[in-house]
């Protein structure tokens, strides 16, 4: 099976603050597959280290109140394509992010406080019916 994983889950310091999100438990679940790393919001434009970020009533911004949506979704676009082109057939993505996020996202306030929500990244999935999951809802 083709997988697409954030490509911070795989170890990729791609992450806001230069970091990763290196998973065990993804490593283990796509042995054997054909994998696919993806982060949107490097596709998008934005550089690496960069402002944390969250969806404000519905627009993607940093703390500052600067806007960063268009870089947002051109990201989910490209990665949208890239999805697309190889005939992907799941998609693992990091929790809680305002690309990735599957289930929760943070709220806007840049507080740590989590609501149901998703990502740009994974909404654009759900509208393109491409099957998304949370890498906490792996086992
Ligand atoms: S956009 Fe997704 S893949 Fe990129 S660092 Fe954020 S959570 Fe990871």
């Amino acid at each position: 099976m083709k997988i697409a994983v954030s490509a911070c889950l795989l170890g990729d310091n791609c992450k806001y603050n230069g970091g990763n999100n290196y998973s065990e438990k993804v490593k283990n679940y796509i042995e054997g597959h054909e994998v696919i790393p993806i982060c949107p919001e490097v596709l998008g434009g934005l550089s690496t280290p960069r402002e944390p970020a969250e969806i404000d009533c519905g627009i993607v911004k940093n703390k500052d109140g600067t806007s960063v949506d268009a870089q947002f979704r051109k990201g989910a676009e490209l990665a949208l394509d890239i999805v697309i082109k190889n005939q992907v057939e799941l998609v693992i993505l990091q929790s809680r992010s305002p690309s990735c996020g599957v289930n929760t996202i943070y709220d806007g306030s840049f507080t740590g406080k989590i609501i149901p929500g998703q990502g740009v990244f994974a909404e654009l999935l759900k509208k393109n019916n491409i099957k998304a999951i949370d890498v906490a809802d792996i086992r």
